[in-house]
């Protein structure tokens, strides 16, 4: 089925209002939630929502919470998420950096304990919006390893994601925003669901050796994902596991902590003002030349066109924005229940689903 974004977006703040959240947080998570399947994401998109109810029930996400600045040290902010809504405290923390690199020039905000915080680049976005460059290390713990270390045999890391935004005048910013794991579990999943095989490169069996069969990650024994780039995916994935989870967080995915099942992410963020260096003038100059330059690569054969990091997810909100956001039967059907057990009235839940 195809359901237009306001339509979701509806259907999700009202799941998330029935399971214990205030309006405005609902709202806003699920905005966040469906602009991700706008942009053509949609293992991070409201797939997500019957896991975030179900960490509510158990405790694992408060949906009332907000952030806390832990330490303030001028240019360097740690602020605490209290296990919120990540979508809600991603986006409180974000404008405490922004705000303090309006002053500063410079700000580094260190984000811990958020609950799973989404699509990492709407957070480098809001800081595009502002003006500002941003770089985000991001860790992910709480639940079982997925993605091998390179030469591994086994999971020890999750996809730990990192972002990168560049901002542009009138035109959009260049946001490079990705896992650095090879593929996003969901599309494994996916494949497994469907009885497909997973492209060269995704995975390893047991034994650490190349398989395309995502059976391995849902069998004993079992395998794992891979780092994208080999070991250059895998040492960018360390780094967010030791900026993101070690200097920030309280967590990483080192056996001595607890792997309870919930998914929590760690922030470093840094946000910087160009005026500070050689000037937006300078900066924007160069940014659209490169830009030019780039796009006017003669395209491989078999290829389209050259394209800019943040153009694919652009390319797919224009044409899900009029054509509606695909949803297969199963993620509805998990939706639909995911409603009924956060508490949605059946007259409510019978209205969405006819
Ligand atoms: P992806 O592989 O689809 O895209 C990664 C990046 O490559 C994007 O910036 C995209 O614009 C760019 N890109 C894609 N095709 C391109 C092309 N042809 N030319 C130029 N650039 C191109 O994304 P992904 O790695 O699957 O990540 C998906 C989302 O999952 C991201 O938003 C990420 O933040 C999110 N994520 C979140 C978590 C979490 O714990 N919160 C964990 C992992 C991933």
């Amino acid at each position: 089925m195809r359901i237009a974004a306001e339509t979701l977006e509806l259907f999700t703040s009202d799941l998330f209002v029935a399971a214990g959240a205030d309006r405005a947080d609902a709202v806003q998570t699920a905005e966040h939630l469906v602009l991700a399947n706008l942009k053509g994401h949609d293992s991070h998109g409201v797939v997500m929502a019957p896991s975030y109810v179900g960490n509510i029930k158990r405790g694992f996400l408060d949906p009332k919470a907000h952030i806390e600045v832990v330490k303030d040290a001028g240019g360097v902010i740690l602020i605490d998420g209290c296990t919120g809504f990540g979508q809600v405290v991603g986006k409180e923390a974000t404008m405490v950096g922004i705000k303090r690199a309006q002053e500063n020039g410079i700000a580094c905000v260190g984000l811990r304990n958020a609950h799973h915080l989404g699509r990492i680049g709407s957070y480098g976005e809001m800081c595009a919006e502002a003006n500002m460059v941003s770089v985000h290390f991001v860790n992910v713990v709480g639940h079982e390893p997925l993605v091998a270390p390179y030469n591994g045999a086994e999971r020890r890391l999750q996809t730990n994601p990192f972002c990168a935004v560049a901002p542009r005048n009138n035109e959009p910013p260049i946001v490079l925003d990705m896992a650095t794991s090879f593929i996003a579990f969901g599309k494994v999943k996916v494949a497994y669901n469907a009885g497909k095989t997973i492209r060269d490169g995704a995975l390893v069996d047991h034994d650490g050796l190349p398989t395309n069969d995502p059976n391995v990650m849902f069998s004993q024994p079992g395998g794992a994902v891979q780092p994208f780039g080999l070991y250059k995916g895998y040492g960018l994935a360390l780094m967010c596991e030791l900026f993101g989870g070690a200097l920030v967080g309280e967590w990483t995915m080192q056996p001595e902590h607890e792997r309870n099942g919930t998914v929590i992410n760690n922030m470093l963020m840094m946000i910087l003002n160009p005026e500070v260096f050689g000037g937006s003038e300078r900066f924007q100059h160069e940014i659209s030349a490169v830009v030019d330059y780039l796009h006017d690569t003669q395209p491989a054969r078999g290829a389209d066109r050259v394209r800019i990091p943040g153009e694919p997810e652009r390319e797919t909100l224009a044409e899900r924005a009029v054509e509606g956001i695909p949803l297969d039967d199963r993620t509805w059907a998990e939706l639909l229940d995911a409603a009924k057990a956060a508490g949605m009235a059946d007259s409510m839940i019978a209205k969405y689903s006819s």
